[in-house]
């Protein structure tokens, strides 16, 4: 939904922007203070596979609704909001490397009319190379826990020589078990990129069994 009017708007919650905020003055971003304050990034980083991982956000209500709107209903409006102020910041660290997006299901980009993973992380202006792709179209909200952890025989790179001995970062919104991270490392490895780093717009917490709703089943699963 793009409205256009003369009148300022939150991108998120639609309020009028009455004043524009400091932080408008940094970035092309529109978001009403009270918007830019309930999307606070986290920077949570971790070592998977000896490679770094940073999620921005945790996935937590304001956060999940946005993304909703964005890659379920299509509302490409909100695309650079979840960069939101931190552009900068995220250009500057990854100076240098190119970005290697997990591939999305074809099916749902078809549906939502964009790739939503390649719109978040376009305003960071760095070399995308699509070098992954699905074997056969799957959504990975689709999988159970213990099919995720096989979704390494579901990935394949394409034209992998792109990414040799050049520094890269393996971009995807969530981050939920880990196993798709995983296996674009495994798989990208062999290629020789000088570096791999990983970052996510969000991670989910483990809720007791359960990571973000899905049963988590431990047995015969490969740590
Ligand atoms: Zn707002």
């Amino acid at each position: 939904m793009i409205l256009k009017t003369k009148t300022p708007m939150c991108k998120n919650c639609m309020s009028k922007l009455v004043k524009p905020s400091l932080s408008s003055l940094f970035s092309n971003n529109q978001l009403c203070p009270a918007c830019i304050n309930r999307f606070q990034v986290h920077f949570y980083e971790r070592k998977i596979e000896g490679v770094s991982v940073l999620s921005l956000y945790l996935y937590e209500e304001t956060f999940k609704e946005a993304l909703y709107r964005f890659k379920g209903r299509g509302d490409i409006i909100l695309a650079d909001i979840f960069l939101n102020n931190y552009r900068v910041y995220l250009k500057l660290k990854y100076w240098g490397n190119c970005l290697v997006p997990i591939p999305s299901s074809r099916q749902s980009d078809i549906e939502r009319g964009f790739n939503h993973v390649l719109e978040v992380f376009k305003p960071l202006g760095l070399e995308m190379i699509n070098c992954l792709a699905k074997k056969v179209d799957f959504k990975q909200s689709d999988l159970g826990f213990d099919e995720r952890q096989e979704v390494i025989n579901k990935l394949l790179v394409i034209d992998g020589s792109k990414i040799s001995g050049r520094k890269i970062v393996i971009v995807d919104d969530l981050f939920t078990t880990g196993a798709t991270v995983k296996a674009a490392i495994k798989l990208l490895r062999p290629f020789q990129p000088k570096s791999i780093k990983v970052l996510t717009l969000a991670y989910t917490k483990i809720k007791g069994n359960y990571v973000d709703g899905l049963e988590v089943k431990t047995r015969g699963l490969k740590r």
